[in-house]
C-alpha cells in the first residue's frame, strides 16, 4: 500500500512538474510556430522551434522493427546505419501468448528507437483480424480481443520503459486494405465495443500508451482520423486520453473537423513533391487564417500542441538519456526466442516430427531462400541480417549432411505450376530420407527489398482467393506422394487453402513471417532442439466461404461501404457457435509432448471468481502449454457467442512435472454491451467455465452462480 502511493505520487510530481513545462513553452510560441507543431514536414518529422529548444518529433515504422531512414522519394537514404533487428511479425508475438515476451519485444523496439534517434515506434498494429484476406493481417494480432489487449499492453509498456512512445494502430475498423482511402465501415455498438475497440481501450487505460494512429478509413461516414465519437467523446472523452492523437499517412480530410475532433498530428498528405509546401496540410496555414478571423479559438490548438509537446518530453527529447543499443546479440535472442515460441506445430501425424539427423535431407521451396524483411509495405525493416529456413537448416545440421535443395516453384505473382521445376523436385525427393517444403506466402517475391503491391501480404492490398500462389498444390502433392517423410513449413500471415493436399500431409509447421532468425528457429523445431508451443491467435478456415465475412452476407458489393454483418461474431465466436468446422481451430497447437489438465476448482469470492486447475507434462520432453480459460453464458438474455476467451497462461513444464494454475475473473469476463443502455451490463446467472488447450478442445469445466 505504501509503495502505491508512493508511486502514485512520484507519478503525480512527474506529472506536474511536464505539464509546467510544457505549459511555459505554449506560452513562449507564435500562433505560426504552434502550427509548424501540428502538422508534418517531411515523411518522419512535424516543425520545430530551434529557437525554444523545440525538436521536431521523429515518429518511424513500426511494428516489428525500427525502419530504415527514408528520402523524400521514399528510398533509402543510406546515410547512417540502419540495419537493425528484425523482429518475427504480430502474428508470431501474438501466437507465443507470452506477455513476459511481449515485454522483451517492445524493449527492443524501443532500445532501437531511442538509438536510432527516434520518439515514437508506430506500433503495434492491433486491427482485428477479420477477414482472411486482408493483405495487412501479418502486421496484426488476432481475432481475439482479449489476447490482443494483454499482448498490445505488455508491448507498449516494454517499448516505453525505453524512454520512446509508442502509437497504438489503426484506430479504427481498419480491417481490410482495399478501398481503404475511401472505405466507409458500419457495425453495431455491441461489435465495436466487445470486438473492435478493447485493445485500443486497453492500450490507452492499462498501457498508457502515449500515441494513438487514427485509421485511414470512415467509420459510419466520418473519417476515423477526425472522428466525433471515436475520437473526441470515445478515446479523449470517455478514456480521458491525454496523449496525441497522430494520422496515418494521409488520413486527413478536413482542416475543421480534425481540429475540432481531435487530430493532434497531421502527417503525410500526399503534396505535389515538385513544389512543396508543407503549409499546404489541412492543418497548416488554413489553421493560422481561422484563428486570425475568430473562427477557431487558439485554445484549441493550444491543446493539440500540449498533446506533441507531452509526447516529445515523454520521449526525452528535452533531456539526456542513454542512446539505447542497436542490432546486438541480446535483441537477436530475443527475435529468436519469438520465433522459437511463436511457430504453432498445426499437425503432426504419427509423430513425423521431430526429424532425427538423416543423411539425405532435401529442401523444396523458393520459400527457402527467399528473404522477407524488406517486404509488406511501412513495416519494411532493413535487418542486420536475415537467416533464411535454407541457411538455418544447413547452420544446424553442419557440413556432413547432405542437404539438396530444389526451388519447385517459381516466384511470380501469376506463375502457375512449372512442370519442369515440380519434375526436378519430385526426383529428388524420392531420392531423400526426409523432406522439408518451404512454401505458403510471400512479401517479396523478387527479393529486391522495394515495397511491391502486388505481393500477397503487404501493405495497401488483398489477396483474391486463399489458393496457394505459384502452383504448389501441385507440386505438394507430387512431393508427398513420393515420400510420406515430409514436412510442410508455411510462411505468411495465416489463412491459406489447405484443402487440396492436407490429407497427405503428415506434419505442418505455421511459420508465419518470423524474423532475422527465422530459419534457426524453423530448424530448432523440426529437428527437436526446441518443443513447439505457439498456439493460433487466429482461426484457419477451410475455406473462404466459411469465414463469418462471407457467411452473414457478403459485407459489401462496392468495396466501399462496408456494412459488418457478422458483428460480435468474429473467428471463433462464429465458428463455435455455428458450428462450422474449421481447418484448424483459434487456440490450437501441438507439442512434442502431451499436458493432462485436472482438479478444476472454482470459487467466488466478494466480486471475483477464483479458477484452480492443474496442469501435468506427461510426455517425455520439457514443454509449453497454453491454457485456455473461456465463458459461457447458460442463460443469455441476449444471443451470445458460444464461449469467450477471458484470460489464459503459459505454464512451461518438464516431464512429469505439474504445476497449479491461479486464474482470476472480474464482473468484465461476465459482461456484454447493451446497446439499449450504451454501456457494459453484468447479467446475474450460471455460467461455464471451460479451460482448454484450444478453443475446440476443452479439457475441464464447470459452472458457476455469478
Ligand atoms: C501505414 C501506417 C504507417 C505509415 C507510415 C501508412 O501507410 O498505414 O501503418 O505507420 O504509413 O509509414
Amino acid at each position: 500500500m505504501a509503495l502505491m502511493l508512493q508511486t502514485s505520487l512520484s507519478t503525480f510530481a512527474q506529472t506536474s512538474k511536464q505539464d509546467a513545462f510544457v505549459n511555459n513553452l505554449i506560452q513562449k510560441l507564435t500562433l505560426k510556430e504552434k502550427v509548424a507543431l501540428i502538422h508534418g514536414i517531411g515523411h518522419f518529422s512535424n516543425g520545430s522551434v530551434p529557437r525554444l529548444g523545440i525538436p521536431s518529433l521523429i515518429p518511424s515504422d513500426g511494428p516489428h522493427g525500427i525502419r530504415m531512414d527514408l528520402n523524400d522519394d521514399w528510398s533509402a537514404s543510406n546515410k547512417v546505419n540502419d540495419s537493425g533487428t528484425y523482429l518475427p511479425v504480430l502474428n508470431v508475438l501474438a501466437s507465443t501468448w507470452n506477455k513476459n515476451l511481449a515485454y522483451a519485444y517492445g524493449e527492443v523496439l524501443g532500445s532501437e528507437g531511442r538509438y536510432r534517434k527516434k520518439h515514437l515506434i508506430l506500433g503495434p498494429g492491433i486491427n482485428i483480424i477479420r477477414h482472411p484476406l486482408n493483405g495487412r493481417n501479418f502486421e496484426y494480432m488476432s481475432e481475439d480481443p482479449l489476447l490482443i489487449a494483454k499482448m498490445a499492453v505488455n508491448y507498449i509498456n516494454g517499448v516505453q520503459s525505453k524512454g520512446v512512445s509508442a502509437c497504438v494502430k489503426h484506430f479504427a475498423a481498419n480491417n481490410i486494405e482495399t478501398n481503404r482511402n475511401i472505405a466507409n465501415v458500419t457495425m453495431s455498438d455491441r461489435a465495436l465495443h466487445e470486438i473492435y475497440l478493447p485493445g485500443f481501450k486497453a492500450s490507452v487505460i492499462e498501457g498508457n500508451v502515449n500515441a494513438v494512429m487514427g485509421a485511414y478509413n470512415k467509420f459510419r461516414g466520418q473519417y476515423c482520423t477526425h472522428h466525433e465519437y471515436l475520437i473526441k467523446k470515445l478515446l479523449k472523452g470517455a478514456w480521458k486520453f491525454k496523449g496525441l492523437l497522430i494520422s496515418d499517412w494521409g488520413s486527413v480530410h478536413d482542416t475543421q473537423e480534425a481540429i475540432f475532433n481531435g487530430t493532434d498530428l497531421e502527417m503525410g498528405t500526399e503534396l505535389n513533391m515538385k513544389d512543396v509546401d508543407y503549409g499546404k496540410f489541412f492543418l497548416g496555414d488554413t489553421v493560422i487564417s481561422l484563428v486570425k478571423s475568430g473562427i477557431v479559438p487558439e485554445r484549441v490548438i493550444d491543446e493539440k500542441v500540449r498533446r506533441v509537446l507531452r509526447t516529445l518530453y515523454k520521449s526525452n527529447a528535452f533531456s539526456k538519456m542513454q542512446s539505447g543499443a542497436f542490432a546486438t546479440p541480446q535483441h537477436s535472442a530475443v527475435a529468436l526466442k519469438v520465433a522459437e515460441e511463436g511457430m504453432v506445430l498445426l499437425k503432426n501425424e504419427e509423430n513425423v516430427l521431430p526429424f532425427s539427423k538423416s543423411e539425405n535431407i532435401l529442401i523444396v521451396g523458393a520459400n527457402a531462400k527467399n528473404k522477407m524483411a524488406g517486404g509488406g509495405g511501412s513495416s519494411q525493416v532493413r535487418p542486420k541480417y536475415e537467416v533464411t529456413v535454407f541457411e538455418g537448416i544447413s547452420n544446424f545440421l553442419g557440413k556432413a549432411v547432405n542437404i539438396e535443395y530444389a526451388p519447385g516453384y517459381l516466384m511470380q505473382k501469376n506463375a502457375g505450376a512449372s512442370t519442369k521445376l515440380i519434375e526436378e523436385a519430385t526426383m529428388k525427393a524420392a531420392k531423400a530420407d526426409l523432406v522439408i517444403y518451404v512454401g505458403g506466402w510471400a512479401h517479396d517475391y523478387d527479393n529486391s527489398g522495394n515495397w511491391d503491391n502486388r505481393a500477397f501480404d503487404t501493405e495497401d492490398a488483398d489477396k483474391t482467393d486463399l489458393t496457394m500462389p505459384f502452383g504448389q498444390d501441385e507440386l505438394l502433392n507430387a512431393i508427398l506422394k513420393v515420400n510420406k517423410n515430409t514436412a510442410v513449413v508455411l510462411l505468411g500471415s495465416g489463412a491459406i487453402d489447405f484443402t487440396k493436399w492436407i490429407d497427405n500431409a503428415p506434419a505442418i509447421l505455421q511459420a508465419w513471417y518470423p524474423g532475422m532468425e527465422g530459419g534457426t528457429a524453423i530448424a530448432n523445431i523440426l529437428f527437436g532442439k526446441v518443443n513447439p508451443s505457439g498456439k493460433l491467435p487466429v482461426t484457419l478456415p477451410k475455406k473462404l466461404e466459411d469465414a463469418p465475412v462471407f457467411k452473414f452476407g457478403i459485407d459489401t458489393s462496392d468495396h466501399v461501404n462496408l456494412h459488418y454483418k457478422d458483428g460480435i461474431f468474429v473467428g471463433y465466436r462464429y465458428y463455435d457457435t455455428y458450428k462450422v468446422q474449421p481447418q484448424f481451430p483459434f487456440g490450437h497447437g501441438l507439442s512434442y509432448t502431451s499436458f493432462e489438465y485436472s482438479r478444476l476448482v472454482i470459487k467466488k469470492s466478494n466480486d471475483k471468481v477464483y479458477v484452480s486447475f492443474n496442469i501435468k507434462n506427461t510426455g517425455k520432453v520439457s514443454g509449453s502449454e497454453i491454457a485456455q480459460l473461456y465463458v459461457k453464458d447458460l442463460h443469455p438474455a441476449i444471443e451470445k457467442a458460444d464461449k469467450e476467451l477471458k484470460n489464459f497462461e503459459k505454464i512451461e513444464l518438464k516431464p512429469g512435472q505439474s504445476k497449479q494454475v491461479n486464474l482470476v475473473l472480474d464482473k468484465s469476463a461476465f459482461s456484454y454491451y447493451d446497446e439499449s443502455i450504451s454501456n457494459f451490463k453484468f447479467d446475474k446467472g450460471l455460467y461455464k467455465i471451460m479451460i482448454g488447450a484450444s478453443s475446440q478442445d476443452i479439457r475441464i469445466q464447470g459452472q458457476i452462480n455469478y
